[in-house]
């Protein structure tokens, strides 16, 4: 088990736990104010500033609250997940994040019971990062429907 402090928003300290194995195809996880990641990816920043998305998130609404529309709600978890999957993919380099867009859809599509295939979540995960500006490494988004 290694230990690690991040930080979200520049002074909250947010502690990471490394474990030899998550369950599942878990990589990551956050639990409020700590992240847990998979020994395969606890030097993997995307995924780390992905779990710190979630954390900024648990921290924004409050941990009741937070987590009951996480787990209650498919619009909320959608929200969540695609805020921390941008996040994640923005931290990529250019050349890793094409590559990274479709493995991030394929997880949403399977990995949240929110009912999208994986071709819906990577036009929903590609209009959510390109709707300010273009992203190098991506496609421009086409229009959803
Ligand atoms: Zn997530």
């Amino acid at each position: 088990m290694t230990l690690k402090f991040y930080s979200i928003w520049g002074w909250m300290p947010v502690l990471s736990v490394s474990v030899r194995r998550l369950p599942g195809r878990l990589v990551g996880a956050c639990l409020g104010p700590l992240i847990v990641l998979d020994r395969s990816h606890d030097d993997d920043w995307p995924t780390i500033v992905h779990e710190l998305e979630h954390c900024k998130q648990f921290w924004k609404r409050g941990a009741i609250v937070h987590f009951a529309l996480y787990y209650l709600s498919h619009r909320y978890r959608l929200s969540s997940e695609l805020d921390a999957y941008c996040a994640e993919l923005r931290a990529c380099t250019p050349a890793e994040r094409g590559p990274r867009l479709d493995d991030s859809a394929r997880a949403l599509a399977v990995g949240y019971g929110l009912s999208l295939d994986a071709a819906s979540c990577r036009r929903l995960l590609l209009a959510s990062l390109t709707s300010d500006q273009p992203l190098a490494g991506l496609p421009a988004a086409k229009p959803l429907a």
